[in-house]
């Protein structure tokens, strides 16, 4: 869909893919069973709505938000529809942009299988920056260091590398013990970093034991994480050098570590990220990735490889600018589908696959700023909702960028490495794991309740003329 030339293959290809699994749908299974996943949409919404009554709640949406940190679902749609109008201006531009360049190819009229094929022509002949090129400027031990300064000086601790008395399952694998500024020990981590043959694919972080203690035999256990991702190993007498994207993986996956390791709390099933609501767990791992995107952070983790220096201003400044690049068409993407979510979910009685598809048509109504052709039953495949766990809770994406871009810009505002506001997250946030609930630790860390604005900011929301505006205007509903 990105790179095929000839636009009828490009139709046909997006006619298939967007009627899998529904009435439009030829294939059967291995039995001659249809595929079509009609009924048991309809089914699977009124075995949630069963389970929603059984539990004392109305619908399954009530379900899904009593353990999250949105209160309602009054909440979470006023959130999403903020957002769209908030993106609409700038979605326009990326539309406008889209049909300027499709005019070049020949093409009339934009329809939805030109979009991902245009835009990477846009992003060829606009930002002429390839992930190879930014490769020799961050070695992996660069960023690594560069990594531990930032968090030494942003929580006064101190990371340390333990090599004896430790087991390990590969010689790839390294430990590390945190400390406080004290020099007591915190906790320890793995860092499994390196891509090699039988290991599962992507990066993680996940927690090996929780801090925990019980007084009454004088037991202290302190937590211990593991860090895992599938980078390049280092290769010919050069160390694995990381794209900027892989950058960004290894400090999220950091932030969720910090959740783990700095946490004060020693009931296992609240220390860390254990007990965190859903729609909150990524926010300290959000939110490290903005020194990954920062001038003064890049500067600690970049060194280029063969001439040592850090990586040039004007190509962050691209990085950026590929960064935010059709996100006003991407964010109204994401709102469509969260919104339809959360509104197929909280309608009472249980809608049947015809009334899925009414509701799925007036989101895209209401949201949607290019039309998707009629036969189109997105819906049917969306297993994050339906097979998955993100039922009533596709909005959490969005919503923890809203809480992770707030929460730094009480950095930009205080200063990207001021301890004292490093010590209040610290505090607020990454210490008291799921003890409290998310929506108490965001305002006693921010002062106040989540605002948009820095979210608007962050996506290149406030800098359309029309965007700018419509931010001023509508910053009080924008509050969640
Ligand atoms: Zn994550």
């Amino acid at each position: 869909m990105t790179h095929a030339d000839d636009r009828s293959l490009r139709e046909t290809m997006y006619r298939a893919y967007v009627t899998r699994a529904s009435e439009f749908d030829a294939h059967t299974n291995a039995k001659g069973e249809s595929l079509n996943n009609a009924d048991i949409m309809g089914q699977i919404l009124q075995l949630r709505e069963q389970k929603a009554k059984l539990l004392g709640f109305d619908n399954y949406a009530e379900v899904s938000l009593s353990t999250k940190m949105a209160d309602n679902v009054a909440e979470v749609e006023t959130f999403l529809r903020s957002l769209a109008t908030q993106a609409t201006p700038a979605a326009k531009q990326d539309l406008a942009q889209l049909q300027k360049y499709a005019q070049d190819y020949g093409i009339e009229e934009l329809q939805a299988w030109d979009s991902a094929y245009i835009a990477e022509k846009v992003k060829q002949s606009e930002f002429s920056l390839s992930q190879e090129e930014i490769r020799p400027y961050f070695p992996l031990p660069k960023v690594i260091g560069g990594l531990f300064a930032i968090v030494e000086r942003l929580y006064g601790i101190k990371v340390q590398e333990q090599t004896a008395f430790v087991s390990r399952w590969h010689d790839d694998v390294s430990f590390y013990q945190l400390f406080d500024a004290d020099d007591n020990v915190l906790g320890g981590f793995y860092f499994d970093l390196f891509a090699r043959s039988g290991k599962r694919g992507g990066a993680w972080m996940s927690g090996f034991q929780s801090r925990y203690s019980y007084d009454e035999k004088n037991h202290q256990q302190l937590p211990v994480c593991f860090m895992v991702g599938n980078f390049t190993p280092a290769l010919d007498g050069k160390p694995s050098l990381l794209t900027h994207d892989e950058v960004l993986t290894l400090f999220h996956e950091f932030g969720h570590g910090l959740h783990h390791l700095l946490t004060q709390v020693t009931v296992g099933d609240v220390a860390g990220v254990n007990g965190v609501e859903w729609d909150a767990v990524e926010l300290p791992s959000q939110f490290m990735e903005n020194w990954a995107w920062d001038a003064e952070g890049i500067a600690l983790i970049s060194s280029h490889v063969e001439t040592g220096a850090p990586l040039p201003k004007d190509k962050l400044a691209a990085l950026l600018a590929v960064k935010n690049f059709q996100s006003g068409m991407q964010t109204l993407r994401q709102i469509e589908f969260a919104l339809f979510d959360l509104l197929i979910h909280a309608h009472t009685p249980a809608l049947d696959y015809d009334g899925i598809l009414a509701t799925l048509n007036s989101v895209r109504d209401d949201i949607a700023i290019m039309q998707t052709p009629d036969y189109n039953r997105f819906a049917n495949g969306f297993s994050h909702i339906f097979a998955g766990g993100y039922a009533a809770g596709y909005y959490s994406y969005k919503w923890a960028e809203l809480l992770s871009a707030d929460a730094f810009s009480k950095f930009e505002e205080e200063g990207i490495f001021n301890p004292v506001t490093g010590k209040a997250f610290r505090d607020t946030i990454l210490s008291v794991g799921g003890s409290f609930p998310a929506k108490t630790n965001f305002e006693n860390f921010r002062g106040r309740s989540a605002s948009i604005d820095a979210l608007l900011r962050h996506s290149g929301f406030a800098d359309t003329k029309k965007g700018r505006a419509a931010a001023n205007a509508s910053t009080t509903h924008g509050m969640i």
